[in-house]
């Protein structure tokens, strides 16, 4: 038989974040101890408050209907009154979608801006649906490395020496997901003009906007590159913020032709999300960033702990990272040296597939990142698990 698939489909590839979490799950229901480092997901539950709004909207006929494909109305309003305070984005709620989560907002943009033959540029290491994305959309993904030196953050050089007659946007996360690098104000700057002076259109996926600790600070780029703003397209979202991964809900906030293209999208392919959903997110942004900051507390003490931890083992480097809740070490020193565990480890898959088999713990390698050599590991797991876990990695690595 001919290969039924799509071309298409088959050139991406299943997301390594979600794979892993879910080798985890299966490992633990089989009855197996995993401790899992793998999944980018907040261990608390949904403030309480977030889940009386929803469990006030199942019992609402009205929002047992088909809304607007584009989000509740009073959603987008929250959206929008919720950036302006939090980021001081002035945006207004027509520039708002609804979507389902960051990663479907995200799918929208790709799909509404790029054509076959852009470029798209994704400072490495990227999350990985970022590229996968770019792709389905017919994007070309230019890569722009960075490293442990320069805090893993891209550079305006490093930008304009990657530019070509091609270039349709950059795609600009901080926090970043995979490194938990957050970017000086002056820098974030420094690239929104850069991309305003050439045209290029900046997708500021801004999903880790409040874990950010010590004297780090988030601000958004059209903000302070208020030049950069017409070429701009801003992702958020619930889920890491209000511990809100499961409720599926995240949104886009860029200029209304793109919103509108968006929504016409969104309109044939999944109708609006679910209400009980976007009452919920609702509740969560009309509600108290106080709960947020607790959480925050939480991971910071987690972060310092196990940054601690890692970087003193032998072969492993471990940048401190001031935002989201990822670490994310080099392993270099360690891939290709001694057996760990009985095993040569020639690669960060590798070195997963041994701590996962000895030492029982979930890690995701590097190369889904566009970083091989390294690791990636959630910090947002509980206490205990946290500190069983760091002693299993010590246990084999040390
Ligand atoms: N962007 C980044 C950088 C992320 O880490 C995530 C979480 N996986 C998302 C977007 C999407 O989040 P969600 O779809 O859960 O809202
Ligand atoms: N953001 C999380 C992560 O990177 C969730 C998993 C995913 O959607 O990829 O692990």
């Amino acid at each position: 038989m001919t290969e039924p698939t799509s071309r298409r489909v088959r050139a991406i590839a299943e997301s390594v974040t979600l794979a892993i979490t879910a080798r985890a799950k299966a490992l633990r229901a089989a009855g197996e101890d995993v401790i899992g480092f793998g999944a980018g997901e907040p261990d608390f539950a949904t403030p309480d408050h977030v889940v009386a709004a929803a469990q006030r909207a199942c019992a609402d006929p009205a929002l047992h209907r088909y809304s607007p494909a584009g989000g509740l109305p009073a959603l987008r309003e929250a959206i929008a009154a919720a950036t302006g305070r939090n980021s001081g984005l002035d945006a207004g709620p027509d520039e708002v979608v609804v979507s389902n989560g960051g990663k479907h907002a995200l799918f929208n943009v790709f799909q509404a801006l790029v054509e076959p033959g852009d470029e798209v540029l994704l400072p490495a290491p990227y999350w990985v649906s970022y590229p996968e994305q770019a792709r389905l959309a017919g994007a070309e993904v230019v890569a722009v490395p960075t490293d442990v030196a320069s805090g893993f953050r891209v550079s305006v050089d490093q930008l304009e020496a990657a530019r070509t007659a091609r270039t349709k946007l950059l795609v600009f996360c901080s926090p970043s997901n995979p490194t938990g690098a957050v970017y000086p104000p002056e820098q974030v700057a420094a690239i929104g003009r850069w991309a305003a002076r050439h045209g290029v259109w900046v997708v500021c996926d801004e999903i880790y906007e409040h874990l950010v600790y010590g004297d780090a600070r988030h601000v958004s780029l059209p903000v302070v590159a208020p030049a950069a703003r017409e070429r701009c397209v801003v992702v958020n979202g619930v889920a890491k913020t209000y511990a809100m991964t499961g409720w599926r809900v995240g949104w886009s906030i860029a200029p209304p032709p793109v919103t509108r293209a968006m929504l016409r999208l969104q309109s044939h392919v999944t109708s609006n999300v679910a209400n009980v959903s976007q009452a919920a997110a609702l509740a969560a942004l009309d509600g108290p960033l106080d709960v947020v900051a607790r959480m925050r507390d939480t991971y910071a003490r987690r972060r310092t702990l196990a940054r601690e931890l890692l970087d003193s083992l032998p072969g492993v480097e471990c940048p401190l990272p001031d935002g989201a809740f990822y670490l994310f070490p080099s392993v270099a020193g360690v891939l290709g040296g001694p057996p760990v565990a009985g095993r040569t480890a020639r690669t960060s898959v590798e070195l997963c597939d041994v701590l996962l088999e000895t030492a029982r713990v979930a890690l995701v390698p590097g190369e889904g990142f566009g970083a091989p050599g390294c690791l990636r590991l959630s910090y947002a797991l509980s206490d205990r698990e946290l500190a069983t876990g760091l002693d299993r990695i010590a246990d084999v690595l040390g």
